[in-house]
């Protein structure tokens, strides 16, 4: 192949590598091969299984936003793409060897941990992260082994926005609803023997505040034979708040105040479980014996103007009693061996999508999705987020060194030299199609396998 065929010819294809086969990753992927050039796509993952958050993150009993991985199964489906799955980078390659091979690497490699709350008590047995919860009930291979003991009567979940809503919808809802979901089979037989009662959502600042979307919190008051519960007093906004509901901005917060007032208005609790909305109070300890016995929470109050209230210690606080804590405050990245990590925001450093080392653009490194924008928005959200990170880099393609590299073949060869089992979209295919089959039996719409063993046993 001439090195002189102008970069994103049919003779000299620009090769990107993407890091991550998540929303970010794929939406990426479409907007290259909607460019005009010709493009070959090699995508890697460190699991056998694509798709990132759509398989472990999304709750089970939300199957529609699930169906966002068929707009992903037809990218794959593409002849100049090649899915590298269970190949590690950072261990199993490195990213200058994909800088290498390939003439732009895009990292969509996510938040896959937990903030922290850096309170006393954090680490306490039964002091749980939300990712763990998540990616337990999800069948995830890194949290299959994770032990949540339901038999005490309270659980808190720290936090307000939409995971914390998957992880208190979760733990309320009657087993029955989610058995035939593609909820991961051990975690069923562990709820279906939860003994709690109360659920507590706890948020720093008030209802105007909370960050869930208007139907994930309509779904909360929806739940079979639970309560939702909260203190009508709260529902008197200081008025900056009454401000922010009344502002076109706060659009959702109005939507939201809405079914709070209608939560508060509802008769008195009569299910088996109740789950209670607590607001302006900060968790300061987490407290126990050897094991959680319960949270100190501080009592705040807002101040700040309208959009921009912060909450603020009042001096008061109180000790909620329970067994077990969701901490739900929001994701960070994890670094890449070889790549800037910007530590206090969980993300890679960039400027517009491209990579930067202080002040210097990386040249060739781009990233997309939540290691570039951190965890906010919805599945959708990375759409734009990767096209514009794809502009950036078509921008880029006459200062690229142009030359033909060696893409997924040279990828491959290296790691077929390291004995790198290296899982392709077709072999995906074989493990999907063993997920579908085993679910049939328990009329799921899969039983997924929990472990890389498992999944690569499928495929001997
Ligand atoms: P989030 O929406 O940012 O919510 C984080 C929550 O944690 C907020 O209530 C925040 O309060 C609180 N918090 C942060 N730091 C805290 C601290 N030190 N002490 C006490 N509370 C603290 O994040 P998320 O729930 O992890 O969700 C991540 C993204 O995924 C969001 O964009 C979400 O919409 C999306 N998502 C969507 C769906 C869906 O569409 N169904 C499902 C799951 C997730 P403040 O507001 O005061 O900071």
């Amino acid at each position: 192949m001439g090195t002189r065929e102008a970069l994103g010819s049919e003779r000299n294809p620009l090769r990107v590598a993407i890091v991550g086969s998540g929303p970010g990753g794929f939406y990426a992927a479409q907007a290259l091969f909607r460019a005009d050039i010709a493009v070959r796509i090699d995508m890697l993952d460190r699991l056998p299984t694509p798709f990132g958050l759509v398989r472990g993150g999304v709750a089970p009993d939300h199957p529609k936003i699930k169906e966002a991985s068929l707009v992903y199964e037809a990218i794959a489906e593409t002849p100049e793409f090649t899915f590298f799955g269970n190949v590690t980078v950072g261990r199993d390659v490195g990213v200058e060897e994909l800088r290498n091979t390939h003439h732009a690497v895009i990292f969509a490699c996510g938040a896959e941990v937990d903030r922290e709350l850096g309170i006393p008590g954090e680490d306490l047995p039964a002091s749980h992260t939300a990712t763990e919860f998540v990616g337990w009930y999800n069948g995830h291979p890194d949290y299959r082994e994770r032990v949540f003991d339901l038999s005490c009567e309270t659980a808190v979940v720290i936090g307000q926005g939409n995971v914390a809503a998957d992880v208190a919808r979760i733990l309320a809802m009657p087993v029955d609803d989610l058995k035939h979901t593609d909820i991961a089979e051990h975690a069923l037989l562990v709820l279906a023997e939860s003994r709690l009662r109360e659920i507590h959502v706890v948020g720093r600042r008030g209802p105007a505040q909370a960050k869930f979307t208007t139907a994930e919190l309509r779904e909360l008051g929806e739940i079979a034979e639970c309560d939702p519960v909260l203190d009508e007093a709260v529902l008197a906004l200081n008025p900056e708040s009454r401000a922010e509901v009344e502002d076109k901005r706060g659009k959702v917060a109005a939507k939201n105040f809405g079914l709070f007032e209608g939560f508060a208005s509802r008769p008195a609790a009569t299910g088996r479980r109740r789950l209670h909305f607590d607001f302006l109070e900060s968790p300061t300890e987490l407290v126990g014996k050897g094991r959680l016995e319960g949270v100190v929470l501080a009592r705040n109050r807002l101040r700040g103007e309208p959009f921009a209230q912060v909450a603020e210690a009042t001096g008061e606080s109180r000790v909620l009693p329970c067994g077990i804590v969701f901490r739900s405050i929001g994701y960070r990245g994890v670094p890449i061996p070889g790549v800037p990590f910007d530590d206090r925001r969980g993300i890679f450093p960039h400027r517009d999508g491209r990579l930067v080392d202080g002040d210097d653009i990386l040249p060739g490194f781009y990233a997309a999705g939540w290691i570039k924008r951190g965890p906010s928005g919805i599945i959708g959200t990375n759409k734009p987020d990767a096209g514009a990170t794809v502009k950036g880099l078509l921008e880029d393609i006459p200062h690229m060194v142009g030359g033909a590299r060696a893409g997924g073949e040279g990828l491959q060869k290296l790691l077929a030299e390291r004995g790198v089992r290296r899982v392709s979209y077709g072999d995906w295919r074989k493990i999907d199609a063993a997920e579908v089959a085993r679910g049939k039996a328990r009329a799921k719409p899969r039983e997924k396998f929990t472990t890389i063993e498992e999944m690569l046993a499928v495929l001997d």
